[in-house]
């Protein structure tokens, strides 16, 4: 097992794009890292230098004690699963799994007995003898991971290996990958753009935006304090509500309150108000959790305009409006008022987040 660290990693194309910019980041010995971000943010890039598909403009790569800038892919102790995880049509599971160890030489008990394992690993032992197209996708995507363990390598780098998976079977590999992680212990470097694949399986997840590391933490971490309006708004479904406007202090009340556009005033609860943002345009986050129905409760309430209401089973999420702003809620399930009517609502007590409405750092 090893870590992985990149310092001041840069990576420019040809074509003048920096893809990958100053990126510094370690996966621990045995941790399972997640990169996320947008499509085009550069993770695929990141994950391509660590395995030497793509060279480093600047700064270091290192896995163990090793750095590996100028060592060669197959000498790097790692094996990558890709999303186009192209398995061998013609060879049976048996022999996509045993390839790669035959190809390195390596003896016939000791790929049969690495065969064994990576099948019984992944449930994979009734269908050695089936060819890649006798194989449902999540079949087949449990045969790629497996030609990637049979290595054996210090480090594993998936790069979107569940997008081809519908949205059931990414579910129930997701765990499957987790499982496996606990019971390996090697370090995992895991791209995603899917924000809920990362939030539950990031042991940390770094958030990437236009080549920038964004934020590197724990999944709660990252969605209690996300340190950006982009970290802010790119975790959590439905997404967390902005709303520009000005900070007044305490009123009668005791609350904060943020008044934005015309005459809209939002009692924000709890929120403390240091002297300098009084007055200054700001960006004010609600996780749609936090807002809720105010029930008869002391204080002040908003009254927006229920527009769309979608249950989802568990939960309703209740899309609103309250003058010109549009306000999604994440609801327990129950009778609601109906579309077009009023719902007096509140802001959970110092449940606000505060950013800067200009390059949107949090405050
Ligand atoms: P996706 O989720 O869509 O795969 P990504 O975050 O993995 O996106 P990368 O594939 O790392 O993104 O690409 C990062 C940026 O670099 C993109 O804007 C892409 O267009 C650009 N890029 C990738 N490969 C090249 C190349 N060979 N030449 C020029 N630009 C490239």
């Amino acid at each position: 097992m090893a870590q992985v660290r990149l310092e001041h990693v840069r990576k420019t194309y040809p074509n003048g794009f920096v893809a990958v910019d100053d990126a510094s980041f370690t996966a621990d010995d045995g941790e399972l890292l997640v990169l996320v971000g947008p499509s085009g943010c550069g993770k695929s890039t990141l994950l391509r230098m660590i395995a030497g598909l793509e060279d480093v403009d600047d700064g270091t790569i290192s896995i163990g004690d090793r750095v590996v800038n100028e060592v060669a892919p197959r000498d790097r102790d790692i094996a990558m699963v890709f999303q186009n995880y192209a398995l061998y049509p013609h060879m049976t599971v048996a022999g996509n799994l045993a390839f790669g160890l035959t190809l390195r030489g390596i003896g016939k008990a000791e790929i049969a007995a690495r065969v064994g394992e990576a099948a019984r690993m992944l449930g994979l032992e009734e269908l050695l003898e089936r060819r890649p197209a006798a194989l449902s996708g999540g079949q087949r995507q449990r045969v790629a991971l497996g030609r990637a363990l049979v290595r054996q390598p210090q480090v594993f780098l998936l790069d979107e290996p569940l997008s081809n998976l519908d949205a059931r079977l990414r579910a129930a590999m997701r765990v499957e990958i987790a499982r496996l992680h606990r019971r390996l212990g090697t370090t995992m470097v895991y791209v995603t753009h899917d924000q809920v694949e990362a939030m539950t399986l990031g042991e940390r997840i770094v958030v990437l935006d236009r080549g920038r590391v964004q934020q590197i933490d724990t999944p709660m971490a990252l969605y209690e304090r996300p340190v950006n309006l982009f970290v802010a708004t790119f975790l959590g479904s439905p997404a967390m509500n902005v709303i520009h406007g000005r900070l007044e202090a305490s009123t009668g009340t005791g609350d904060a309150a943020l008044l934005a556009g015309s005459g809209l005033r939002i009692p924000l609860p709890g929120l403390q108000v240091p002297t300098e943002w009084q007055g200054r345009e700001l960006a004010v986050g609600v996780r749609p959790e936090h807002l809720v129905p105010a029930d008869g409760a002391e204080g002040e309430t908003i009254e927006p305009v229920i527009e769309v209401v979608e249950p989802v089973g568990s939960e309703v999420f209740v899309n609103l409006r309250l003058d010109g702003q549009v306000l999604v809620a994440r609801l327990p399930p129950g009778p609601l008022p109906r579309v077009g009517e009023r719902l007096a609502m509140r802001v959970s007590g110092g449940k606000s987040h505060v950013f800067d409405a200009g390059d949107g750092r949090r405050l």
